[in-house]
């Protein structure tokens, strides 16, 4: 099974990907995970990806999608892989089409997991730390006893910047921009697979199994 993974911040993408990839017995290749991995095997263009990285400049794409080929190359994706924050841009894709081809792969499917952006926005600002211990909670899915005030020590709760309303915006934002394009031209492709995040974690795995033709 080759899928691809795509779903807005906030929408459970990590938790899908770690339970698909151990039902599918398939590799998760995630972004991060690839170029640590070059970079650690001191592949040449990992050494590359480095240089710009240590240079604060953003890896050219000739530089990703040669890590990605790299990487899918490998025996482990024989079988299959789910990649996840791969590709960005429609140049990617086209240049993961191509890689594909070349290795006699096709893609069986894009995962993409909507939610509605206001869901999102209050999943991504519920977050609640305690000044004084560090505890965490969240407003909607672990509160505390009392609103502002931890349980543990009777702390004051606070929201860190990260999880602040206009953050969660710009992050959505950016990733409806970045990821419109993505949409329709795999919609074009036939392989996009719509599926609706805003249920229970393990509906929404069922979805996402049963739109890949598997049963659970
Ligand atoms: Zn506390």
């Amino acid at each position: 099974m080759k899928i691809i993974l795509m779903g807005p911040p906030g929408a459970g993408k990590g938790t899908q990907a770690e339970v698909l990839v151990s039902k599918l017995s398939i590799p998760h290749i995630s972004t991060g995970d690839m170029f640590r991995a070059a970079i650690k095997n001191q592949t040449s263009l990992g050494l590359k990806a480095k240089e710009y990285m240590d240079a604060g400049a953003l890896v050219p794409d000739e530089v990703t999608i040669g890590i990605v080929e790299e990487r899918l190359g490998e025996e482990d994706c024989r079988n299959g892989f789910l990649l996840d924050g791969f590709p960005r841009t429609v140049a990617q894709a086209d240049a993961l089409a191509e890689i594909l081809a070349r290795q006699g792969m096709t893609l069986d499917g894009v995962i993409n997991i909507q939610v509605d952006q206001e869901k999102l926005i209050a999943r991504l600002t519920g977050r609640r730390v305690c000044r004084q211990c560090g505890a965490t909670y969240h407003i909607l899915f672990s509160a505390p006893a009392q609103e502002g005030a931890c349980d543990k020590c009777g702390g004051e709760l606070y929201q860190r910047s990260d999880d602040s309303e206009a953050t969660a915006r710009n992050r959505m934002n950016v990733y409806n921009e970045q990821t419109e394009p993505l949409i329709t031209y795999y919609k074009s492709k036939g392989v996009l697979l719509d599926i609706d995040g805003d249920q229970p974690i393990e509906a929404v795995l069922a979805d996402i199994m049963s739109s890949l033709g598997k049963s659970l």
